[in-house]
């Protein structure tokens, strides 16, 4: 297989050998090779490992390819099989249906490599570094830029394709470029001008490009005593105002400006209510939090019910921040 560069920051990647090895993993579930890589595809892999949610059934296939080798072999396996394909980062924005999703399945949360530029203070990073991880390092360097996004538990690709953020930053502001996997196999190197970059959103999102590395712009130089001391004290405000200790996808609502979602769905009385294993969270009300064994649809409900609350009380629909993927069926 070859990866080759051509003009205007593109790469094509061609002559993947797809000669496959599948073996039998147990009675229900299938483990197969792809060849040239250390790759495999697996069959019923159940994405509740894979989610902060801790909810969710299987992929059809799932697949974490390390490399851009592996990767591009999973998707040609997914084209020639006819596969639609999800990306999965650190599943931290993530609601997964009870029934799973067909197709392939494709997490980047393998893909790790990072380089702090001392000449230009850029941070360059493949997609499945942390978030948190990457804030803390910089920290610890005494690079400043990224404190603010110390309680963020996803991965550098979830981050750019979400536009995340947090005490009034966001990536929209530090990414310098993001590298592009397209559907027909050419890498390309693209500029925040090219997402189209708004409030938790950007172009990337329910699209067919896979972010496999980005570039941050942060400021190198500062005392590192000084930056680690603003990194602990957003985590300590996130730990003492979110509920870090049930699993949950973080915000579930985008906040219909001017009014934080939070404080319309406390002020309709919803602080608690509880569907099954899905609680509206005590500590933030746009957290909904799994408090054991939850299922997706139980949270699922739980979203439809807060909706059709703060549409009666406020006359606002509340469009969901967390992704849904796979089957849900209305009527609680
Ligand atoms: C406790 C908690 C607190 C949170 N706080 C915040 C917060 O303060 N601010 C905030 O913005 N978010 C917050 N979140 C939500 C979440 O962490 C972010 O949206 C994060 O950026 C998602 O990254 P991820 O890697 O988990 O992406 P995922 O949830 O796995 O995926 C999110 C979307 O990105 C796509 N995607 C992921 N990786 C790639 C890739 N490499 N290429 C193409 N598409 C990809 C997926 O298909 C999906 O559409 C919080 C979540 C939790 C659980």
């Amino acid at each position: 297989m070859t990866i080759s560069q051509t003009a205007g920051n593109v790469c094509t990647i061609s002559g993947l050998n797809t000669n496959r090895q599948t073996t039998a993993n147990s009675a229900d579930s299938k483990v197969i090779s792809l060849p040239g890589t250390e790759c495999v595809i697996k069959s019923q892999a159940y994405l509740s490992s894979f989610t902060s949610y801790r909810v969710g059934g299987a992929a059809q296939w799932y697949a974490a390819p390390r490399n851009l080798v592996a990767l591009s072999a999973s998707i040609e396996y997914a084209k020639e099989h006819n596969l639609p394909v999800t990306i999965l980062g650190a599943g931290s924005n993530l609601l997964v249906s009870d029934q799973g999703i067909p197709g392939l399945v494709i997490a980047t949360r393998h893909f790790r490599s990072k380089h702090f530029d001392l000449q230009t203070g850029q941070l360059t990073v493949a997609a499945g570094e942390s978030i948190p991880n990457l804030a803390w390092e910089a920290a610890e360097l005494g690079w400043e830029g990224l404190e603010w996004a110390v309680g963020i538990p996803g991965t550098v690709g979830g981050a750019v394709v979400m536009n995340a953020g947090a005490h009034s930053s966001c990536i929209a502001e530090m990414l310098v470029s993001a590298e592009i996997l397209t559907p027909n196999g050419t890498l390309e190197t693209i500029t925040p001008a090219d997402l189209g970059y708004k409030y938790r959103t950007s172009l990337l999102q329910g699209g067919d490009r896979i972010v496999t590395q980005a570039t941050f712009q942060l400021r190198p130089g500062a005392d590192p005593a000084k930056v680690k001391a603003i990194t602990k004290q957003h985590k300590q405000h996130r730990l003492s105002t979110q509920p870090y200790n049930f699993p949950s996808c973080g915000s579930v609502f985008r906040n219909p400006k001017p009014y934080a979602a939070g404080w319309l769905i406390e002020q309709a009385g919803l602080k608690g209510y509880q569907i099954g294993g899905a609680q509206v969270a005590q500590l933030h009300a746009n957290f909904i939090v799994n408090r054991g064994g939850a299922k997706a649809s139980d949270i699922f409900y739980l979203i439809n019910h807060i909706q059709r609350e703060v549409q009666e009380r406020w006359a606002i629909w509340l469009e969901p921040e967390v992704k849904m993927i796979g089957e849900f069926q209305p009527g609680y």
